[in-house]
């Protein structure tokens, strides 16, 4: 049996699709009361990542523990019917995000990773930190 029922589980899965999710909203609050300005979901960037802030060189993304398989994480966990099905679509994810990082990393961006189950106050502080710290360049 899956961990959610249908219900619970197609609600977790569009509450993860959607383009403006809460975590999202979150992040992106969080930087902006920070005074950091950054433009969302830009288009011409492997992945889309969720915010970009180009002055500091540096691209986040927000993601679900499900799609993306938040290693260790309990929202990760696998439905087990379809078992072969998810296997291969939340494999594909991970292998996709890898490339992703790869290739933006080649470009010369910074990539942030926030998960979703892990919005505690504290990871954004680290997020805007790494964020800002290396922007510094070893002036503080
Ligand atoms: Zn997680």
């Amino acid at each position: 049996m899956d961990v959610f029922s249908p219900k619970k589980r197609s609600e977790v899965m569009s509450r993860i699709r959607g383009k403006n999710t809460k975590p999202e909203m979150i992040v992106r609050h969080y930087l902006h009361a920070h005074g950091l300005r950054y433009r969302l979901h830009a288009k011409k960037l492997r992945g889309r990542p969720d915010v970009v802030l180009p002055r500091h060189r540096a691209v986040v993304f927000v993601h679900g523990c499900f799609w993306h398989q938040h290693s260790r994480c309990k929202y990760a966990a696998r439905p087990s019917t379809n078992a072969t099905f998810w296997q291969e679509k939340l494999s594909g994810n991970v292998e996709r995000d890898a490339r992703t990082v790869a290739e933006l990393e080649n470009e010369g961006w910074r990539v942030f990773t926030i998960w979703e189950c892990a919005l505690q106050e504290s990871d954004l502080q680290a997020l805007l930190q790494g964020i800002l710290g290396q922007t510094a360049n070893g002036k503080r």
